[in-house]
């Protein structure tokens, strides 16, 4: 590809909507085109970074057995009433209407088409195990997408699912999967971590994700120092550490209310009382999908962790946290004021309240608090793990340091069980004749989010660093001269020799000063640069830089083909 006859325009500015590095020179690189919130036209130069990862990727999965299929994007309303998700994944599911008044929805996932394909053909264990996958736009009507293609409303990815005949088997699929995606992050020379993550509230699962570290990524992740344990810090469990007693005894030691006026906040409180926020007690109401309203309880220096309350309080989403007006309603106090004591709804406490005597906690009248409160006061549902880890707190596994770090999902493997084939009734008939659930595995690999994530994990001031996998383009012959006799055959030539050897090679051959040809250089960040020019020429050499570490070498004409091909095998 030539630049004069390229739709490719450079731009020196980014749009104020691309708050992170990737998504501006993403802009800026003429890779992307904003259509409308979350929606974005792919230029020439993306969709061959994304055609290259996505060759990657069925590449690895077609050498363990999967098979690609394709699925439909409208996907009648039937089939996700089946599972009950129809209403579960709420807005989510962008809904529409046909000119016969039939609902549909534009797939955002797709076990409930994949259950119904296999369904009433995997028929016997014979037919077992099966892998699918497919490469597939999908719509999710995502609240608030932004950083361009990391949260997008309309996306590339690739979604395989596994079927088997028991749990173990699955587990092998599971395995499969997981290491196919070790391979084609590890393709992509990117950092890498693998995490466990939420799994839902589906028992005995798991649930791994694939995540670049990346300061713009919007997971946190707790990273042990010692072994090699990794989590999304949603699930990251919190050993309890062993505190001393807290008593907290006030005046005569009764129970009893005193004047908070206007002191809404744990931190006013703890000023107000000289006292360290870790030995009060923070009281949060929050309600599942049916009204039923919790009340949670923790340290007020600890943070409540909302995927963990889903899991002890068995929902199916995480809940949610009431608003002032109903925290009112249900105490009589706003919120500030609030406190478990003589409350009438399922009540669970943080494990690091075990020790707690004679602390404070609100009223539920406004501007008062109770002192002297013992976890006797009122009924509970006994001590769990409800609140975020924090940086160094202990491995779970080995008791080591925790850090933090942030990072891109880019992909998931998650053990699903029967969860679909039940509500879907796909079953098989196993060795003894008898009808069995079928075992399921879903595996999400986010093709457009990992083309920018690559970017945002690999780029400097002058912009993007590809990495050679999945460059739009290997090599960037910048012809400085290209009215000249002297030079341009021979950048012609070189151009040719190379797409010859089967090279994707770019040429900027423009009526452009140096200067603004480097610079695009860097701005596209081709794995080589290589430059052409009268000078050089002239003493039968030409200019190689390596885009990543800039390392500039001057080369014989005659070596340079075998040259460049030496720095793209790596
Ligand atoms: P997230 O927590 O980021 O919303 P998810 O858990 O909803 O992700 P999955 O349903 O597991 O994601 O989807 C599989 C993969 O698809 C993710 O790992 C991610 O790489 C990609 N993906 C999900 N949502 C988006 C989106 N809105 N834009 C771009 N890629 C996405
Ligand atoms: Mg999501």
């Amino acid at each position: 590809m030539k630049w004069s006859n390229s739709f490719l325009f450079t731009k020196k500015e980014s749009p104020a909507d691309a708050e992170i590095p990737s998504h501006q020179l993403m802009v800026r690189a003429g890779l992307l085109k904003k259509v409308g919130p979350g929606v974005f036209t792919y230029g020439y130069f993306c969709l061959r970074s994304i055609r290259k990862l996505e060759q990657i990727v069925r590449r690895e999965l077609d050498a363990i057995g999967c098979q690609e299929i394709l699925m439909p994007m409208v996907q009648p309303r039937s089939l996700w009433e089946e599972t009950g998700r129809w209403e579960e994944m709420g807005d989510l599911l962008l809904k529409f209407q046909n000119r016969n008044e039939q609902w549909y929805c534009l797939g955002g996932t797709h076990e409930e088409v994949v259950t119904d394909f296999v369904r009433n053909d995997l028929q016997s264990y014979k037919n077992l195990p099966q892998i699918v996958y497919q490469i597939q736009t999908k719509y999710r009507d995502e609240i608030r997408p932004r950083f361009g293609l990391m949260r997008g409303r309309e996306f590339i990815m690739k979604d395989a699912y596994s079927f088997d005949l028991s749990e173990e088997a699955a587990q092998v699929s599971y395995q499969k999967l997981y290491q196919a995606y070790e391979r084609i992050f590890h393709a992509l020379g990117l950092d890498f971590r693998i995490v466990e993550a939420d799994t839902g509230n589906i028992g005995g699962s798991q649930s791994h994700e694939f995540q670049l570290l990346a300061d713009a990524g919007e997971d946190q992740l707790m990273i042990c120092k010692q072994c090699d344990y990794a989590s999304n810090i949603e699930i990251t469990p919190v050993v309890a550490k062993t505190l001393p007693e807290y008593d907290g005894k006030k005046e005569g030691g009764f129970k009893e209310e005193f004047a908070t006026k206007g002191l809404r906040s744990i931190k006013d409180l703890a000023n107000h009382l000289s006292e360290k926020e870790e030995n009060l007690v923070k009281t949060l109401f929050y309600a599942d999908e049916e009204g039923q309203a919790y009340c949670i309880l923790t340290r007020g220096s600890d943070t409540a962790n909302e995927v963990k309350i889903k899991k002890v309080l068995g929902l199916a989403n995480p809940p949610r946290m009431l608003e002032p007006e109903e925290v009112k309603q249900l105490t009589s106090a706003m919120p500030g004021s609030c406190g478990p004591v003589g409350l009438n709804i399922p009540t669970y406490i943080d494990q690091h309240l075990k020790n707690f005597k004679n602390f404070v906690v609100g009223a539920n009248r406004d501007d008062f608090h109770l002192m002297n409160v013992n976890l006797s006061d009122f009924a509970n549902e006994g001590f769990h793990d409800l609140i975020v880890a924090q940086e160094a707190d202990a491995c779970p596994n080995c008791g080591g340091s925790l850090y933090t770090k942030r990072g891109i999902e880019v992909g998931h493997c998650f053990y699903l069980g029967t969860k679909y084939s039940k509500s879907m009734n796909a079953t098989f008939l196993d060795q003894n004749g008898k009808a069995q659930l079928l075992e399921m595995g879903c595996y999400g690999l986010g093709v457009s989010r990992t083309v920018q994530a690559a970017i945002e994990a690999s780029h400097d001031k002058d912009g993007i660093i590809w990495p050679m996998s999945i460059a739009p383009f290997q090599v960037h012959i910048c012809n400085l001269d290209p009215d000249s006799k002297d030079v341009d055959p021979i950048a012609q030539k070189f151009y040719e020799d190379l797409q010859t050897a089967g090279v994707d090679v770019f040429m900027d051959d423009r009526k452009e000063r140096p200067g603004v040809k480097f610079k695009d250089a860097d701005l596209l960040g081709f794995p080589v640069r290589v430059t052409m020019g009268a000078k050089s020429i002239a003493n039968g050499e030409i200019e190689i830089v390596q885009r990543r570490t800039k390392e500039s070498e001057k080369v014989k004409i005659d070596a340079a083909v075998a040259k460049v091909l030496g720095l793209i095998k790596g």
